[in-house]
């Protein structure tokens, strides 16, 4: 397997993203994993993995000077090398009842911070991308060189949803997590520079958002997450894929 020397997972706070934080730091060849919070002073899991390799940063992915700055920190730390992997993680599910009537903030809110934020997120973070990618050979492509991944779910795929909002009033995610699109579009803009963006579900795991029924835990996610995605290459790029890789239909 191979793994990027820098990386930055953002929502690393708790969830998906703490369990690819612990994940990364099980490898020697990975030197820097920055775990992006919205707060570091309450980021009390990552301050105990206590690991010289780990920089906890501040980023709400909902504004976009807290992007900026944290694309400043990062930057200082991996300078000229740039950055690996870029994981957008951070996500929110809010249960949207058609009965209810209009809610526009409460839709702005899950549209900007999971469809939106990635965007901006990986625009923002493009320079030091393509800077590592200039470090490797054209036909080298995977994480280890330079790469975006967005988190995505199952719940974006249309052609797929066959409950509409029955599962758990879900019209709202459902929409914010068709990213497919965006991961897609990057892809093949980025494509010159050598940079690889996937769109990859975790499956159902067992998070604050999955709940306690969900199928798989954290480890598990994380543990599919590099032996996933450690193997992709070029091939791979604009793909939306489950946790084994294989496609989920658009
Ligand atoms: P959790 O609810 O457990 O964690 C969500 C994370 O996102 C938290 O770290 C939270 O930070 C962070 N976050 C939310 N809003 C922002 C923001 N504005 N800025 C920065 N960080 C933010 O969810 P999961 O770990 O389960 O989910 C992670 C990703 O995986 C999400 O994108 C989700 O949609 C996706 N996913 C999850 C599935 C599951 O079964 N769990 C299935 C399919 C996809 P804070 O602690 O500050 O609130």
């Amino acid at each position: 397997m191979t793994f990027p020397s820098s990386v930055l997972i953002t929502g690393a706070g708790r969830g998906i993203g703490l369990g690819l934080v612990k994940e990364f730091l099980k490898n020697d060849q990975v030197k820097h994993v920055f775990a992006a919070v919205r707060c570091p002073t309450k980021a009390d899991e990552l301050t105990k993995l206590n690991d010289d390799r780990l920089h906890v940063i501040k980023m709400d992915v909902l504004y976009d000077e807290s992007i900026l700055e944290a694309f400043q920190k990062v930057e200082e730390i991996c300078g000229e090398h740039g950055l690996n992997l870029l994981v957008n993680n951070a996500g929110i599910w809010v249960e949207y009842e058609l009965s209810d009537g209009p809610k526009r903030d409460m839709l702005r809110k899950i549209l900007d911070t999971n469809a939106a934020s990635p965007l901006i997120v990986s625009q923002v973070f493009l320079p030091l991308l393509r800077r590592a990618a200039s470090k490797s050979p054209e036909t080298e492509w995977g994480i280890q060189k330079a790469s975006i991944v967005n988190i995505s779910s199952g719940m974006g795929s249309i052609s797929e949803n066959m409950t509409g909002s029955g599962c758990s009033k879900s019209i709202a995610y459902r929409m914010s997590k068709e990213i497919n699109q965006m991961t897609r579009t990057l892809a093949i803009d980025l494509e010159p520079d050598g940079i690889m963006v996937v769109s990859w579900c975790p499956g159902w795991v067992k998070t604050d958002m999955g709940g306690l029924e969900a199928e798989i835990t954290v480890d598990e996610s994380a543990i599919d997450f590099m032996q996933t995605l450690s193997h992709f290459g070029k091939e791979n790029t604009g793909g939306y894929v489950r946790r084994h890789g294989d496609s989920i239909d658009y």
